[in-house]
């Protein structure tokens, strides 16, 4: 996403507020992030020398809860991507009915170009620059491209060491085991994905089994997802990361390829499946495409050219608005971002839950209520497409917007 991110959901907030016809008051709030800090971070880099990088934490809405968003590392981060990447998140925990706002925070910075003390120096840096609008009821960040556990974990010690010792697990998820994350954590945004591509399927009047799947991506959500995928039944024809593409009609072999994926760094030159153009992945005939990579990659005239019946949307943002348009009058469904892959969010809400009652769930336990939200999720979704008659994402929207609108109506303006 670049400068017009931003744009793009505006645009989207504007339709879905006028679908769900909000007050023109909650619609004009929805246009407006409530803060944007912006830190300077300097870093002694390893070789003696200082560099100073920008970093920004920004709370979209927070109207029905604390804020709750990733952090992002990445040479392309500005407050434009980070603030509609907190807009999605107030939509996204809205959708999901999780009690949470909407937050971001990013870094501009390459971390493949860094050593993990440079990494390490940036990111307690950068804690104790936003740490004013952090805390379990505040704002809990979790992992986004290029952070992970480590990161969570040093952010976690940087607030309690400027924080005067006081131990809050609550106030970031994604967290390694060894600090209070939980098993469920990982696979959370796949399994979500499962339940909507299940659901919609069925709404549908198909099922999984039997059927194709093409999934762009095989990295922390695209690898999982292809291993549910095929144990629900269905066949992954094509899959592709950053290295390449490769298919195989019969279905390609997920375990093998994870192998080689982790042998070789990526899918290019799995021998158990045919090389293909990366750019005519998402145009491979399928009655399932899952975009678990970039944002942005299906634009107008890719959109005319998606064979899938069904679109499910894991990664953030990957359709252009333009395409919007195309792909409704191919009467394909696409089951929207901010539901498709809120299953992640979910399973960080769980994570936040279980720090603050200081009692980790089993994890069947933990899987039913995940499964239980999800579900629910699309439910409500693909009711509201019906009632109001209009596409999923536009339905999405507008029933986030709806329950943000009326939270902000209930509690009124301050002062
Ligand atoms: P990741 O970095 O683990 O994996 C990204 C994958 O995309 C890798 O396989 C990479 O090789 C591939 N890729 C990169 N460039 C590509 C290209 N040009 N063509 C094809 N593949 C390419 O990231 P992730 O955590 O799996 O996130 C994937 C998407 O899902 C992102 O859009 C992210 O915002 C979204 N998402 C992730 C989570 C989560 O829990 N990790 C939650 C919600 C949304």
């Amino acid at each position: 996403m670049g400068s017009s991110a931003w744009e793009a959901v505006l645009d989207r907030i504007d339709d879905a507020a006028a679908v769900a016809d909000v007050e023109a008051g909650v619609h004009a709030r929805l246009r407006h992030p409530e803060r944007v800090l912006e830190v300077s971070i300097p870093v002694r880099m390893d070789d003696g020398t200082l560099e100073v990088f920008t970093g920004w934490r920004v709370h979209h809405n927070t109207v029905r809860g604390p804020g709750k968003g990733g952090i992002r590392f990445h040479p392309d981060v500005d407050v434009e991507e980070v603030t509609a990447l907190a807009a999605q998140m107030t939509l996204k925990t809205a959708v999901c009915g999780i009690p949470f706002g909407g937050a971001k925070g990013g870094v501009r910075c390459d971390p493949r170009q860094m050593s993990a003390g440079e990494l390490e120096r940036l990111t307690r840096r950068y804690t104790s620059g936003i740490a004013p609008l952090l805390g379990p009821d505040r704002d809990v960040p979790a992992p986004d491209i290029n952070t992970d556990g480590r990161v969570m974990a040093w952010l976690l010690d940087t607030l309690q060491m400027t924080g005067g010792g006081i131990h809050l697990p609550g106030a970031v998820t994604g967290k390694p085991l060894s600090v209070g994350g939980t098993r469920a954590h990982a696979g959370g945004t796949s399994a979500g994905v499962v339940v909507c591509a299940r659901a919609v399927f069925e709404a549908l009047g198909m099922d999984l089994p039997g059927r194709r799947a093409v999934i762009q991506g095989f990295g922390k959500v695209g690898g999982p997802l292809a291993f549910l995928l095929k144990s629900a039944g269905m066949r992954v024809v094509g899959v592709s990361d950053v290295t390449g593409a490769v298919i195989n009609e019969g279905g390609l072999d997920v375990s093998e390829l994870s192998d080689h994926v982790k042998a070789t760094g990526g899918v290019a030159g799995f021998p158990l499946g045919d090389p293909i153009d990366p750019d005519d992945l998402l145009a491979l005939p399928c009655e399932l495409l899952i975009p678990a990579a970039l944002g942005g990659v299906i634009d107008a005239e890719v959109a005319e050219r998606i064979q899938a019946k069904v679109i499910v949307e894991a990664a953030n943002g990957p359709t252009l608005t333009e395409a919007d348009a195309v792909l409704d009058r191919r009467g394909i469904a696409v089951v929207p971002d901010v539901l498709a892959n809120a299953g992640g969010v979910t399973a960080s809400y769980f994570e936040w839950a279980q720090a603050r009652q200081g009692y980790p769930w089993d994890i069947a336990l933990t899987a039913d209520r995940h499964h239980e939200v999800m579900a629910e999720a699309f439910d409500e979704v693909w009711a509201a497409s019906q009632r109001w008659d209009v596409s999923l994402r536009r339905a999405a929207y507008a029933l986030a917007i709806d329950r943000v609108g009326a939270a902000l109506e209930a509690r009124g303006i301050f002062p």
